[in-house]
């Protein structure tokens, strides 16, 4: 990607030396909603099941966050803060105008850079759950340390790779403030456990499909080199559901996807990005 002195957002806080670190939730104070959080999701990879997320929001009070220090900008010599800070900017930039022309205002999430654990409206966000989205308090939460992941353990390197990983949560943002995780949320509330996994797919490839509309826009901003839209797509064909189950448990469950098979995570990021276009984003109505 060409995003060097570009634009960086200002809605990024760095909080990966606050002390929430490796000790963060093993307090006695900081045990409680956060602990349902990890019992439910512990050893999920790249995104929580936003479902679970909802649920435990819409049922919870806030996890505290006492133990945590004020956030704080990224310092300026960071190199991968600075690349988080450009893409999210641009995130911005795209999503503003597409609000714009929809006769809507986009309101901007934040971005929380942490290592290993840290308090949200959500409960308490882990490392080990990837990169995740919280409905309640309208931040991305991002340990990069799960880039490194994406590369050696995924085969998912690049930087195209981890921008895309970056603006599907914020697609989860576009998402909650359609008030499309709402409707999900309710409708899975009706439904029993093989529809509700469907529901989170859905949900999880229209977040993809919103990462391409993202791309097609950075493309015309001249932010890709050649080559980078294929990055991304070996990105998402590596983190379906159907690869990630076949290489941890050695099959594959296909009711119990919540994200989506690596064939459908790639064919929705595709179509966002061939057509810079929420409406063809409609995974709900697709077959
Ligand atoms: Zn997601």
């Amino acid at each position: 990607m060409r995003w060097e002195g570009n634009r960086e957002s200002s809605n990024v806080d760095d909080m990966r030396d606050s002390g929430g670190g490796g000790g963060f939730g093993f307090g006695g104070r900081s045990i409680g909603i956060g602990t349902i959080v990890i019992a439910l999701v512990g050893g999920a990879i790249f995104g929580i099941n936003p479902l679970t997320i909802l649920s435990v929001l819409s049922g919870g009070s806030p996890a505290p966050t006492a133990q945590q220090g004020p956030a704080k900008a990224p310092p300026a010599d960071d190199r991968m803060a600075k690349f988080v800070s450009t893409v999210l900017a641009d995130t911005e930039d795209v999503w503003k105008q597409v609000f714009a022309q929809g006769g809507a205002t986009y309101k901007e999430p934040r971005l929380v850079l942490f290592r290993g654990a840290v308090g949200t409206a959500c409960g308490t966000g882990q490392s080990a759950m990837g990169p995740f989205y919280c409905p309640g308090d309208h931040k991305v939460y991002l340990d990069t340390t799960f880039f490194e992941e994406l590369d050696q353990r995924f085969g998912a390197p690049g930087d195209f790779a981890q921008a895309y990983v970056v603006a599907h949560e914020v697609g989860h943002h576009v998402q909650n403030l359609l008030g499309l995780s709402d409707r999900v949320h309710r409708a899975r509330e009706r439904a029993g456990e093989g529809e509700g996994n469907q529901l989170s797919v859905r949900l999880e490839l229209q977040a993809d499909c919103y990462a391409g509309v993202w791309g097609h826009y950075a493309a015309q901003h001249d932010l890709l080199d050649p080559g980078d839209a294929e990055e991304g797509l070996r990105a998402a064909a590596s983190i379906g559901d159907d690869r990630l189950q076949r290489q941890t448990q050695g099959r594959v469950v296909p009711e119990s996807f919540t994200h989506g098979s690596s064939e459908q995570r790639v064919s929705w990021l595709r179509r966002g990005l061939e057509s810079g276009q929420i409406d063809s984003c409609d995974t709900f109505a697709a077959r």
